[in-house]
């Protein structure tokens, strides 16, 4: 048994001096202690374990009102506060009910300095639309949020949880569970996609939510997908506000700020879109090899010395005009132009049982499940550069995965064709997915063989589905842009849509869908509303737009 102020902690550094002196001055913020216990075992000192101990030592060395007691399962506080698995952290356990099952690490890591900055500061940056749901509920409510340290989305669904427990301490709870580390209760629930989140039992939200919407969940009981906030919301004035945070939309942020205007970018999901998921990219100039996330935080970063950020904030609804009503789940935005850089969401395969079994075995991100899959066997559907990419990070960690695609050979880079080769990754080709099979989770995959029109049934654990992307067009249906025929956003070559002073980029308006020709969209959009807005187009004669 453990039960000391100072466990034997390894000493190796697990961060560089830059990001320490980074975290000293975040943590500098903090006014108030906050207490750790972490909960380990005796018996198995496993590396999760190990990987807490770590990371909060490292946290301590920077931030000195954290303290840390570290005790075995076996100890009487391990029985006052229902503690059985190892590691367990709990934070403040005298004034909050927050526990972590596992370690915080990986994106899990940003979580963990939020947690201990919200309890720390006592500042919580919930909106005020998202207190007064909160205010709302009267009974108590569990919350259970499945997450891995390899998903982008999840820090964000975290931190909501954070916040609501944080704020009404008396009647949330939260525990924070690691699929990894804790597989039992990730097999329990069949969170087998993160992030996803339960209330008393009940499953609430798949995914990550912005906000509100998940404040509105956890007084439901059941998953919302829209929030309308009161008419007295806050308002944002800007020049341009740009809709999405993927590289067309952060590149046209620079691009515009840099021209002067004052500019915003809002995001619902993950920033960085599509390309936080990706396991990596090998063809962005300047950087030969990148996770893909690793390219979307540098984007970030640089993208913030110019711009505002409104993370997990969805757009409701757009009032075109001379000035131009942006309204999301928070606040309301006026500007003069508006740029939608909304990407793309991942095909579906649209076969019986895709759904059912979503979240159960079916997945569309390799980077944020595949870790539950080790040892497993899963088909990989798509013949595409996502999909080999995927394949190949999956085989990578230890999935034993097939690639299923329709026709006879591959359409990825010759690249990407030799290294699944080379991997030898086997490939069933000519095959098309039928039907998804299971028993609560994922067992069988009815597949049709398009030259002899055979039906054979193949055995798998799980099915990941990498057969490409639609364009997000809701926003610009609702106003009323003109679709392509092919269902992108209708625009000129200064990528101007057909609604005045609503222009677009990106992945929405169709073209080569790689990352840098997003960012290059982003770029040109920007520099065109720039001079649209020093010389409008609508004061001419010739006029680039149609309506
Ligand atoms: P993609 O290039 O559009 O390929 C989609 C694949 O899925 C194709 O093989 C397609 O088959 C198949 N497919 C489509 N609908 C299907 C259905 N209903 N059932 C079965 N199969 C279906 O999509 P992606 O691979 O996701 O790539 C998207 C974009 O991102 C591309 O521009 C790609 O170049 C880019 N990307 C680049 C990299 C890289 O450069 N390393 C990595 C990832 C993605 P068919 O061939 O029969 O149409």
């Amino acid at each position: 048994m453990r039960d000391t102020e100072n466990p034997g902690i390894p000493e190796q550094d697990i961060v560089s001096s830059q990001e320490k002196e980074q975290l000293a001055k975040i943590f500098s913020a903090m006014e108030y202690p906050v207490s750790l216990i972490l909960f380990s075992d005796s018996k198995v000192d496993n590396v999760f374990v190990q990987a807490a101990r770590m990371v909060i030592r490292e946290v301590r060395n920077v931030a000195p009102l954290v303290s840390l007691k570290e005790f075995g399962l076996d100890h009487e506080l391990a029985k006052k506060y229902n503690v059985t698995f190892a590691p367990t952290l709990l934070f403040g356990p005298e004034e909050y009910n927050i526990r972590w099952l596992g370690a915080p690490v990986g994106e899990e890591g940003r979580t963990f300095v939020e947690a201990l900055l919200m309890l720390g500061t006592k500042k919580l940056r919930l909106s005020d639309p998202s207190r007064k749901v909160l205010d709302k509920i009267d009974s108590p409510r569990n919350i259970k949020l499945f997450v891995s340290p390899t998903c982008p989305y999840c820090p964000q669904q975290a931190v909501n949880a954070l916040m609501a427990a944080a704020y009404s301490p008396q009647k949330i709870s939260l525990e924070i569970i690691d699929i990894q580390a804790n597989m039992f209760m990730a097999e329990k629930y069949s969170a087998h996609s993160v992030p996803v989140a339960f209330a008393n039992e009940k499953l609430i939200a798949r995914g990550a939510q912005p906000e509100e919407l998940f404040m509105a969940s956890l007084e439901k009981l059941e998953e919302q997908t829209f929030f309308i906030p009161d008419s007295d919301t806050e308002e944002v004035k800007a020049d341009l506000v740009i809709i999405g945070g993927g590289p067309a939309g952060l590149t046209a942020g620079i691009y515009s700020s840099r021209s002067g205007l004052n500019t915003v970018v809002i995001e619902k999901g993950a920033l960085g879109g599509q390309v936080a998921t990706t396991p990596m990219v090998e063809n962005y100039p300047g950087l030969a090899r990148v996770p893909g996330k690793t390219l979307v935080d540098i984007m970030v970063t640089h993208a913030l010395e110019y711009v505002t950020i409104f993370p997990s904030e969805e757009v409701m609804d757009i009032q075109p005009g001379k000035e131009i009503v942006v309204l999301t789940s928070r606040r309301r935005f006026k500007a003069r132009a508006v740029l939608i850089a909304t990407g793309a969401k991942y095909r579906r395969l649209s076969v019986p049982g895709e759904e059912r079994y979503g979240g159960r075995g079916v997945s569309y991100c390799s980077t944020c499940d595949g870790p539950l899959f080790q040892g497993k066997k899963v088909l990989m559907v798509g013949g595409g550069n996502s999909a080999l990419t995927e394949a190949l990070h999956l085989q990578n960690i230890g999935v034993d995965v097939t690639l299923v695609h329709r026709r006879d050979s591959f359409r990825a880079q010759e690249n990407l064709i030799q290294k699944v080769n080379a991997a030898n990754i086997p490939a069933i080709f000519n095959t098309e997915v039928v039907e998804i099979r299971g028993n609560g989770m994922v067992e069988e995959v009815e597949i049709r063989n398009n030259n002899t029109d055979t039906v054979s049934t193949i055995s798998a654990n799980g099915v990941f589905v990498a057969i490409g992307y639609e364009p997000t067009v809701d926003i610009a249906r609702k106003i009323g842009a003109d679709i392509t025929p092919d269902g992108f956003v209708w625009r000129d070559e200064r990528h101007r849509t057909s609604v005045r002073g609503i222009y677009s980029a990106g992945d929405v308006e169709g073209g080569y869908k790689q990352i840098v020709t997003a960012a290059g969209q982003g770029a040109e959009a920007a520099l065109s509303i720039f001079e649209d807005m020093v010389n409008p187009y609508w004061m001419k004669e010739t006029q680039g737009s149609k309506k």
